[in-house]
């Protein structure tokens, strides 16, 4: 990639980019050794999570425990507050299947990520007037209590429970920043707005989107061992042995078998043997929950642009990328998207005239102004921000992988299906190949191949409705 093909001039990088580029490719190119520290750190922090209240690996007990088996019936509202968008989704489960499904999705407008409270559990009580306005045969099926219409919320945020349908936040991510939701129920804000905009319902369970994925994937296959979400944020949740959730209050059991969905919350993970970068802590800076949620913000959605933005950024005042010239739209933050690292690193190498396209409109840069060396030094880059986030993905669920075996909740010779969501996951070229390459890495090819991944769409969806109709079994 150092040398241009045809035209050796014109793709040469300057001497400072290639510098820089090595040093970012020092960083993320994980070693064996690597993963394998973050691992230590990782499981350390796991069992100190299960121990205690507020740690760094927040292990949030679920409440659901009764296991998804395939048999799950009802007809249910599911609402699912995400980190970019807010859907409503309308779901019947029969004969161990998705009868029917209807779904409406809305961007959440900006201003109510810093807004209150009340006016973002209003939007989302219109949102679901609208939809029933739509698509309403709930309301007539008597199935909730009272004739109510029977909902399933998942929300994507941490949240400490204290029973399948209530909870309170305990921190906001994603950008969010709404002060006043600290303290109060979110199960009773959703139904006081819902009342407020006349809608009979009641909310079951309340769920986060992890634990939604792993309920959905194991309604249809009962080899899920953990729920992954890749998209805006970044998280996973598994199936735990409630004994060992020791932390956990009146919540006693002698039985091997009683199990619990537990939310990691691995986003918060943090260790000095993670690949820092300049970038990261500048990335950290321009966010709302500055110093936390680390891990997240070197592998999620959110942050992969604004990470490449940063690099160029730099690579323009100290390497001559772009002319030097530090372009307007290069200096506002937020304004390099993900999208744009997706497609550039899904051009590759081999297509730097496209690339090129891409960055000049995207930044409004001349095309002619953007050599082949700048092409390829943006190229790399992107590639190499992909690379470190699907391997610190996979090393997260080689940790728990690690941990089900040697707490002999996994057995070596069962299959490890892994139910994952998410835009990142679903749009990143090669996502989950590079997991799996690092999958080989760290267990060898025998055992990785026992870790499958799979996409598992409508966790929200399906996921909430089977725990709310597993409760109700
Ligand atoms: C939240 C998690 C959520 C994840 C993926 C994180 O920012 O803290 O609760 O599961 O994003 O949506
Ligand atoms: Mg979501």
């Amino acid at each position: 990639w150092r040398r241009g093909k045809g035209n050796a001039n014109k793709g040469v990088m300057t001497k400072t980019q290639v510098d820089l580029l090595e040093g970012y490719e020092g960083k993320c190119v994980l070693t064996k050794k690597q993963m394998e520290g973050i691992i230590e750190d990782f499981l350390a922090r796991m069992e100190e999570g299960l121990e205690r209240e507020e740690q760094q690996l927040k292990m949030l007990p679920s409440f659901v425990e009764k296991m998804p088996c395939g048999k799950e019936e009802g007809e249910f509202l599911a609402i699912d507050l995400g980190g970019t968008n807010s859907r409503v989704v309308r779901l019947a489960l029969k004969g161990g299947q998705v009868r029917e499904m209807v779904a409406h999705e809305d961007p959440i407008p900006k201003e109510l990520m810093v807004g209150t409270t009340k006016e973002l559990f209003d939007f989302i009580a219109r949102q679901v007037k609208t939809f029933l306005g739509k698509h309403n045969t709930l309301a007539q099926s008597g199935q909730g209590k009272g004739g109510k219409i029977p909902i399933g919320f998942c929300f994507s945020y941490p949240m400490k429970q204290t029973g399948l349908a209530n909870g309170e936040i305990v921190n906001w991510n994603k950008g969010f920043d709404i002060k006043d939701t600290f303290g109060k129920d979110l199960v009773e804000l959703l139904e006081g707005s819902l009342s407020e905009y006349k809608i009979q319902g009641k909310v079951f369970a309340m769920v986060n989107d992890t634990v939604g994925t792993l309920a959905a994937h194991k309604f249809i296959d009962q080899d899920t061992q953990l729920g992954v979400i890749l998209g805006t944020g970044s998280n996973a949740a598994y199936i735990e042995g409630k004994r060992r959730i020791t932390k956990l209050q009146g919540g006693e059991t002698k039985r091997e078998e009683d199990k619990m969905i537990v939310n990691i919350e691995w986003g918060n993970f943090k260790s000095s043997r993670l690949p820092y970068l300049e970038e990261d802590r500048e990335v950290d800076e321009r966010t709302p929950n500055k110093g936390k949620q680390h891990f997240e913000k070197m592998i999620s959605g959110m942050y992969l642009g604004e990470m490449v933005r940063l690099a160029c950024l730099r690579a323009s005042a100290e390497g001559n990328l772009f002319g030097g010239s530090q372009k307007d739209k290069l200096q506002q933050a937020w304004t390099f998207p993900t999208s744009l690292v997706s497609r550039i690193d899904g051009l590759g190498p081999e297509k730097l005239d496209q690339v090129k396209k891409e960055l000049s409109a995207a930044l409004d840069i001349p095309r002619a102004e953007i050599t082949h060396g700048c092409a390829r030094f943006v190229s790399r880059l992107c590639q190499l921000v992909g690379d470190r986030s699907a391997a610190l993905a996979a090393t997260g669920v080689t940790a728990i992988y690690r941990y089900l075996m040697q707490s002999k909740q996994v057995s070596p010779n069962q299959r490890f299906v892994v139910a994952v969501d998410g835009g990142l996951f679903e749009h990143y070229p090669r996502y989950p190949e590079r997991m799996q390459q690092t999958f080989i890495s760290l267990l060898g090819k025998e055992q990785a191949k026992r870790v499958e991944l799979v996409h598992s769409p409508d966790g929200s969806g399906i996921g909430t409705a089977v725990i709310a109709a597993a409760t109700a079994r």
